[in-house]
């Protein structure tokens, strides 16, 4: 299990920075946060026969890589609102703290 915990976050230009409890911080493009988005739809979803269904790749405007809203969820992830109405991406700590490596 991971031990990391958020200290604090906050959106500021194109980056979502993170601070780890701690003393680390991540900093994270919002556009490669965006393309990282571990939902069914961005990441596609495998079918009982081994089929990949992924949604449909969507030119990313510039409300698609806005963040709107995070919410916490649980002690493990967060769940991020963007700014084209889609969120359901629960992006796990370990996720996050990969991306701003
Ligand atoms: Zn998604």
């Amino acid at each position: 299990m991971s031990n990391l915990v958020v200290d604090k976050f906050e959106i500021v230009n194109d980056f979502l920075i993170i601070k780890w409890e701690g003393g680390n911080e991540s900093y994270i493009p919002l556009i490669r946060l965006r393309d990282a988005c571990p939902c069914a739809e961005c990441s596609g979803e495998t079918d009982a026969l081994g089929n990949l269904y992924k949604g449909q790749t969507m030119p990313k405007t510039d409300a698609a890589c806005t963040i709107l809203k995070v919410k916490a969820v649980g002690y493990y992830a967060m769940q991020i609102f963007w700014g084209d109405g889609h969120n359901s991406g629960i992006y796990r700590f370990e996720l996050l703290k990969e991306l701003g490596n």
